[in-house]
């Protein structure tokens, strides 16, 4: 092999492994943001004494708790940023697993418990009837997919509004929603919205953070699953949307 060869198959040792690791940043750091936010929230029911009085010291060490939560979700968004101008969730590994949708669920929405406690938005689960055949599809990865649009879902509601998960059995294929009542997406929009950093008019008058990688994210794994994913949504009435996972995802979709 000569000297050029030797070189260009290094390069494309680095650059696999490069985006190995860029793999695992996306993912580590989505599951931070999820569990750092829930650790938010149950500490502001703290502070806002939700579970009765607390004593001015208690108060002190969790406001300093609090605080530094704040300061490691705001490093934990950078990162996500960062590692996805790398386009890194083009190139993720994924690891298909026949597994229960139905408990990845469960788990997802119990993270948002004090984040919906406190904005006063119910998260409600409406199980199928029947149970729902296991199929193969990567958990790790539909875990952030579930987080990102339930997180939408209470972000852009009202408070006393619910967000309702639901999930059909459908031949073929899995279809899962996520329904909320909130504040919808202007018609004009709507063709923009999985578009990298995209963020409408007013999804950004009701909330100023936001990094619009959330939906391109969330598309991207679920093509590579072999899915769709689809919305429907009016204006100060409410979003849905829907994705579909097939029961028999063809190994080729994996790897891009
Ligand atoms: P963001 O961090 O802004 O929420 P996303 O990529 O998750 O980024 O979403 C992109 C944009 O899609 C949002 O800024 C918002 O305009 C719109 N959007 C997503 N989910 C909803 C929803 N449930 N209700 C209304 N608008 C939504």
């Amino acid at each position: 092999m000569d000297e050029l060869e030797k070189l260009k198959k290094e390069n494309e040792e680095l650059k696999k492994m490069n985006d190995i690791k860029s793999d695992w940043i996306s993912i580590s750091t989505h599951g931070l943001r999820t569990s750092l936010s829930a650790t938010k929230w149950i500490l502001k029911m703290f502070l806002d004494k939700d579970f009765g009085s607390i004593t001015s010291e208690q108060e002190g060490f969790m406001k300093k708790a609090y605080d530094s939560n704040e300061r490691m979700l705001a490093l934990v968004n950078d990162m996500l940023s960062v590692n996805h101008t790398q386009d890194a969730v083009m190139h993720m590994q994924y690891h298909f697993e026949e597994a229960d949708i139905l408990p990845l669920v469960d788990e997802v929405i119990f993270d948002f418990h004090g984040e919906s406690f406190k904005k006063k938005v119910g998260v409600i689960f409406l199980r199928p009837p029947t149970p729902v055949a296991l199929f193969k599809f990567d958990k790790n990865k539909v875990c952030v997919v579930l987080q990102n649009l339930i997180e939408n879902a209470i972000k852009y509601s009202n408070a006393g509004d619910s967000v309702i998960v639901s999930v059909r059995d459908q031949e073929d294929k899995i279809i899962l929603s996520v329904k909320d009542n909130g504040i919808g997406i202007p018609p004009v929009e709507k063709e923009h919205i999985f578009e990298k950093f995209f963020r409408a008019t007013n999804a950004k008058e009701k909330d100023d953070i936001g990094s619009g990688l959330g939906l391109y994210t969330t598309k991207s794994i679920i093509e590579n699953h072999g899915g769709t994913i689809w919305f429907e949504s009016e204006i100060g009435q409410g979003t849905t949307f829907f994705f579909s996972l097939p029961k028999s995802p063809t190994e080729t979709v994996a790897t891009v």
